[in-house]
């Protein structure tokens, strides 16, 4: 490293940071727009996706919000406490993420009981493969890649995206207000989570992976981290469209015709 990154602008502002690193954010924007601007989540916010979509959404997501702390406990393997404040900074960030990850999953479970699903509709039923491929892709870049290559993927990439379209969702009531009463709290309660605008967690991604590689990286360095960021919107883009494509069959996903009905009418 040619010379060391040390933050002296706001945490939350691209200009913050190294310029190959804005370089990198600017060349993804478009890849990042498809996922947050997803007509998913248009017609989610809108309170007019379909029954079967939604738990189509529901089951595919399901992978990436059960591994993802431990795609976290794999790039904390990586941490190497001797290597100086990024490790340190990478260290803390990734142990404390892990455990604010502890309940997510449950949530994402309650979440699907409001749309009629069960535990195991998400756990043995149908998803499609590009969400598949999207958890795939999120195990293996996390395995096998430098700790700034897979943290851009999934803290910077990943969460970054998902914490915009959970706050578009959240923006209007109408979401919200199709669920039942009784079961509205702990349905919500997963994007309410996951819909703060001021969430810190990609940008401290972002602070992390610019410690870590420096002001001036490298070509090799530069395309590596950016085209991890572009797959993981990718694969996002790609397991929504799926989502909302033609009727699949879905093992367990159909079964509760009374609580499809509910929503529906709401
Ligand atoms: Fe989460």
């Amino acid at each position: 490293m040619d010379r060391p990154f040390v933050r002296t602008g706001a945490l939350m502002e691209l200009a913050s940071y190294p310029h190959w690193l804005q370089d990198v954010v600017a060349a993804c924007s478009d890849a990042k727009h498809a996922v947050v601007g997803h007509e998913i989540f248009q017609q989610m916010h809108a309170g007019v996706l379909p029954p079967a979509a939604m738990r189509k959404f529901l089951a595919s997501s399901w992978p990436v919000i059960e591994q993802f702390p431990q795609y976290m406990a794999m790039n904390l393997l990586k941490v190497q406490y001797e290597l100086g404040t990024a490790h340190a900074m990478a260290r803390k960030y990734l142990i404390r993420n892990i455990r604010v990850e502890q309940n997510h999953v449950e949530y994402w479970i309650d979440w699907s009981h409001g749309h009629g699903m069960q535990r195991d509709d998400l756990l043995f039923g149908w998803r499609c493969s590009s969400a598949d491929a999207l958890s795939h892709w999120c195990w293996h870049t996390c395995e096998r890649d430098p700790l700034a290559v897979a943290m851009a993927a999934t803290n910077f990439a990943i969460e970054g995206a998902t914490g915009e379209w959970a706050a578009f969702v959240c923006s209007s009531p109408v979401y919200e207000r199709g669920f039942p009463e009784d079961v509205r709290k702990p349905a919500m309660k997963w994007l309410r989570v996951h819909a703060h605008y001021d969430d810190t967690h990609p940008w401290e991604a972002l602070e992390i992976i610019a410690m870590l590689i420096g002001h001036r990286a490298q070509r090799r360095e530069i395309a590596k981290i950016e085209s991890a960021i572009n797959k993981s919107y990718e694969y996002l883009r790609a397991a929504f469209d799926e989502c909302l494509a033609t009727q699949i069959h879905m093992p367990f996903g159909s079964r509760d015709a009374a609580a499809e009905k509910a929503v529906a009418a709401a």
